[in-house]
């Protein structure tokens, strides 16, 4: 058996998802192969070594023993505006596996033929967007932020057009599940208050089993639950700096996990207003404007549960409407507190927030690289040219931090760990990103993208290589875009 599948969402029923099979390729090649990944989910022995194998089942040529073929059913809000019909267009849940800590993990498919939820598009996936979601994914992993990851890419042989022709893949996704916000929106605009139970109490067994026991109506503390992963997930994209790009309510995912990197950018100079993906003309999507959309997005979660609540509309509205308003304040306790840690502060009072947004205003002013920066604060404390430096640039705001911190040993101690932990030494760049993509595309391996990886995979500490990922580019990303990923 290449995989022990325990599959759990086929049982849901058939308004969940449409049986459909991957639709093979002419010459599938193994291009990335997730080594640690793969350990994780006990993966046959006889598949490690074996490439020619491994092509063809992570394209979909060939499916694994126990694997049972689906495409998932969902809509969602892209824009503000509603699709009622989304699902996966071009995607094929072969199935779940538990991996070696019993966590249950989907294994889908990405790029391996159209469903019947294609609509206009051709069902494949270029290979550009795969080997951006293979090495962004593993970033933001190893930068501890929860993140859907990627077992596999392979080449298929074949072109797929995008404005051009480009050669195309198969990528395989692990992600802890793939029921988004969409997913509930599916039934509730259907009405069909039968399903939305049967989701309701699946997500809670799968991602929130500790509320199975909860007394009186489980919605509450459900939308309470997802609410807050949702906050720790932005809080943990700002503290990295990473901008999705597409927070459309079908790319929000139940279990709290960053799922679909699409046009999906990391920040350089620190600004709110930064977007680089092309279609995100009104700066929906913009850095300091994803946590309004978070709380958008967690309102349609909400709506949709309206009927689990009560009969009544109203009194379901009126029991529902606190979370909601708590969300502010609660984003902003995490938020504050994800910047004090930035800064080496265990803590911080809510009067102390000015004192931090006047860093992020001389930042944003003076036009400071954010990642920079922290590192550089970081590498202050014991670098005295370094603290000059910083005192130059920052004026006294330096001195009336260093007062924050206090000066003894003990202090230093904590606050050194703290930020070490905190502020990443190496990001993916944009520029690196996009020369490395290039790169694969052009000479067909994988050297660069291993080379770059090998960093990727150690953020908070620097190897040797890591200072060939550090540097801001010329334009300081002023003319970067990043384009949707279909
Ligand atoms: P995305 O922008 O990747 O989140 O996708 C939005 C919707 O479009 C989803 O329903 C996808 O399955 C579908 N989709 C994206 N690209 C393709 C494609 N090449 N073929 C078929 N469906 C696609
Ligand atoms: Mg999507």
């Amino acid at each position: 058996m290449i995989l022990k599948f325990s599959n759990s969402y086929i049982h849901l029923g058939d308004a969940f998802y449409q049986r459909v099979s991957p639709t093979p390729v002419s010459k599938p090649e193994l291009l990335f192969w997730n080594n640690t990944l793969a350990e994780s989910l006990q993966l046959s022995e006889s598949l490690q070594n074996n490439a020619a194998l491994k092509a063809q089942y992570f394209s979909g040529n060939f499916l694994p023993e126990g694997a049972e073929s689906i495409a998932l059913a969902y809509c969602g809000h892209q824009f503000g505006h509603l699709s009622p019909q989304l699902g996966d267009g071009r995607a094929h849940l072969i199935g779940e596996v538990l991996d070696n800590n019993n966590h249950r993990f989907d294994i889908q498919l990405k790029g391996s033929g159209s469903t019947p939820f294609s609509r206009q598009g051709d069902g494949r996936c270029a290979l550009g967007p795969a080997i951006r979601e293979y090495i962004m994914s593993e970033a933001m992993y190893f930068l501890a932020v929860p993140t859907t990851r990627c077992l596999a890419v392979v080449t298929t042989g074949e072109s797929v057009y995008r404005e051009t022709l480009r050669p195309g893949a198969v990528v395989t996704r692990v992600a802890s599940s793939h029921i988004r916000v969409g997913t509930f929106q599916y039934f509730a605009i259907r009405n069909d208050i039968e399903s939305l139970t049967t989701l309701l109490d699946y997500a809670i067994n799968r991602h929130y089993p500790e509320i199975k026991e909860a007394p009186g109506n489980r919605v509450i503390p459900f939308l309470e639950s997802v609410i807050a992963k949702q906050i720790a997930l932005v809080v943990n994209w700002m503290r990295v700096g990473f901008i999705h790009g597409v927070m459309n309510t079908d790319n929000v995912a139940i279990s709290g996990e960053t799922i679909d990197f699409g046009p999906c950018a990391m920040m350089g100079i620190y600004d709110p207003h930064t977007v680089y993906s092309s279609i995100d003309k009104q700066g929906r999507y913009a850095f300091g404007n994803q946590p309004n959309i978070t709380l958008w997005n967690m309102t349609r979660l909400a709506e949709c549960l309206l009927p689990l609540i009560s009969h009544d509309e109203k009194e379901a509205i009126a029991i529902v409407e606190p979370l909601l308003s708590q969300f502010t304040q609660k984003f902003e306790h995490a938020y504050f507190g994800m910047l004090a840690n930035k800064l080496g502060l265990v803590e911080i009072e809510l009067s102390d927030k000015d004192f931090i947004i006047e860093l992020l205003n001389q930042m944003k002013n003076k036009q400071l690289d954010y990642t920079q920066m922290f590192t550089d604060l970081t590498q202050s404390l014991d670098d005295e040219d370094l603290a000059n430096e910083l005192k130059e640039t920052l004026g006294d705001w330096y001195d009336r931090w260093k007062v924050y911190l206090g000066d003894s040993t003990e202090n230093m101690k904590l606050a050194t760990a703290l930020m070490k932990t905190n502020n990443p030494v190496v990001i993916p760049r944009n520029h690196h990103v996009e020369r490395v993509l290039t790169a694969c595309e052009e000479t067909g391996n994988t050297q660069a993208a291993d080379d770059f990886l090998t960093v990727l995979r150690s953020p908070y500490n620097e190897l040797a290589n890591t200072i060939n990922y550090q540097d801001v580019p010329m334009d300081e990303d002023r003319n970067y875009r990043t384009f949707c990923g279909t």
